[in-house]
């Protein structure tokens, strides 16, 4: 590709000429991108096998399955969405009209992840095109297969004049952040989150920041059967999810001290039922994006106090970067298993003498992206709504938030700020600009000098 100067320039003209703005062009680049994705499932396939280990199954309901929900759910709401909406004026100032007019904010860019590499690029470029924009996306060094599958597929689709990707490690995305965008959607970690938003402060970007760290999960006393359910649906958003490199994962356990027994041990049945027995025979299970980051998850479980702790797994195979799902036990708070985002399958689980510490718990550390519990307790989940803070809260289910469109994702304080997903993704990508008509009629004189006393009794 071109510098990205000139292809900036390019977008900008692109951008000006009006062309992004009709719904014709919208809804021509959504059915495109919707046609990408279902003609090339196969590949698909394939790139998140050759990244990620993602087996088809989790690669259609995590990926592509998300990608066409949004671009339809889109489809079917955007000319809804593109209307100005009508607001009620004040008797003052009578006779005129006010709407919200939704504007397309430019030419954005959009830097994503690895671990989602389709869906958390496509996404987001789905708002951005719904709401009329130009874009430049930025698919993530650390998934070459999928970032090459999207630099050569999507110009074949969608407007190459307005819509561009450029591929490339930190460099690439440091020049891209020397910039001037209208708009900066990120998907990354809270530290590089930092890095993109002074990069945006030199040119008074608005950004949008979708980041990261540590999701628990409350789990109260529940019958048997329920108990059953919550613990299934925790391993599911534990390993489930590209093997626990996901952002709104369950990131560790708090239960109280005489369920904890009970808990390992349904969730030790899980794993096998899912993932298999032994460590050469697990299946079903994405393994560990690269060598880094399956050393930092091998050093989480090398500190003091912290082995000690594994009640279940623990083998690493270096050659294949496959971790097995692992149970630890109390690890020490102060370890970085506790401290620091996990982001991969090491599921501490952290007991806790009556389930209303968790508040005090959760309240304690930094806010979350996601905070899970499952209870059926009325007062519970009362106090955990007004006392704690997070990006969502869901109750007795993990993950299933994401693909909600009638809900903002998004985070809160260092888990991100601005969201997306259905309308909200339109919102993120538009300016809502105030328009207000007036007519000729009715002059209000109080309003101009001279100033005297009646003016004021008005
Ligand atoms: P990352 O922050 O290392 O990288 C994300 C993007 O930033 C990549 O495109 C990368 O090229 C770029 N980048 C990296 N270093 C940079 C630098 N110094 N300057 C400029 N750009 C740079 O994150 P990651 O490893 O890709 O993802 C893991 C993190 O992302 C976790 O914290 C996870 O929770 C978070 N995440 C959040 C969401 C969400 O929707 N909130 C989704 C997935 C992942």
């Amino acid at each position: 590709m071109a510098g990205f100067g000139t292809t900036l320039t390019e977008l900008r003209q692109t951008f000006r000429s009006g062309r992004t703005r009709g719904v014709v062009w919208r809804k021509a680049q959504l059915n495109a991108l919707l046609r990408l994705v279902s003609e090339n499932e196969e590949r698909i396939f394939e790139a998140l096998q050759q990244d990620l280990g993602k087996h088809p199954v989790e690669a259609y309901r995590d990926e592509i399955g998300v990608v066409k929900k949004s671009a339809s759910h889109t489809l079917d709401n955007i000319e809804k969405w593109m209307a100005p909406k009508k607001g009620q004026m004040p008797w003052l100032l009578f006779p005129s009209k006010a709407e919200v007019l939704p504007e397309p904010l430019g030419v954005v860019l959009i830097l994503a992840s690895w671990n989602f590499p389709i869906s958390l690029l496509l996404d987001p470029l789905i708002g951005a095109i719904s709401a009329g924009n130009a874009v430049v996306l930025k698919p993530s060094e650390l998934a070459p297969a999928c970032s090459s599958f999207l630099a050569s597929t999507i110009p074949q689709y969608l407007d190459s004049e307005a819509i561009k990707i450029v591929e490339g490690g930190i460099d690439a995305s440091e020049q891209l952040l020397q910039q001037k965008w209208d708009k900066i959607f990120f998907t990354g970690s809270t530290r590089v989150g930092q890095i993109i938003m002074s990069a945006a402060a030199k040119h008074l970007t608005p950004v949008t920041l979708e980041l990261g760290g540590k999701c628990p999960t409350i789990l109260d006393s529940l019958s048997h059967s329920d108990l059953q359910v919550a613990v299934k649906r925790i391993a599911g958003g534990k390993w489930g999810p590209c093997s626990g490199q996901a952002c709104i994962g369950v990131d560790y356990v708090l239960v109280e001290q005489k369920l904890a027994p009970v808990l390992v041990e349904l969730l030790k049945n899980c794993i096998k039922k899912f993932y298999g027995e032994s460590l050469q025979n697990l299946k079903n299970l994405c393994r560990i994006v690269n060598k880094h980051h399956f050393d930092r998850l091998a050093n989480l479980l090398k500190e003091p106090g912290v082995s000690a702790s594994i009640v279940y797994g623990g083998s690493l195979d270096e050659e294949n970067l496959i971790i097995e799902p692992t149970i630890l036990l109390d690890p020490p708070l102060d370890a970085e298993i506790m401290t620091d985002e996990i982001f991969g399958p090491l599921l501490p689980v952290i007991t806790l003498n009556t389930i209303e510490e968790s508040i005090e718990f959760i309240n304690s550390r930094p806010k979350p992206l996601a905070l899970y519990a499952f209870t059926k307790n009325k007062t519970l989940k009362e106090k955990i709504l007004s006392e704690t803070s997070s990006g969502s809260v869901t109750f007795n289910d993990t993950m299933i938030q994401f693909i909600c469109d009638v809900l903002p994702f998004g985070g809160v304080g260092p888990s991100g700020f601005g969201r997306y997903h259905g309308k909200f993704s339109f919102d993120t990508f538009s300016h809502e600009k105030a328009v207000l008509q007036r007519s000729f009629y009715f002059e209000l004189e109080p309003r101009y000098p001279p100033w005297n006393d009646f003016k004021l009794e008005f």
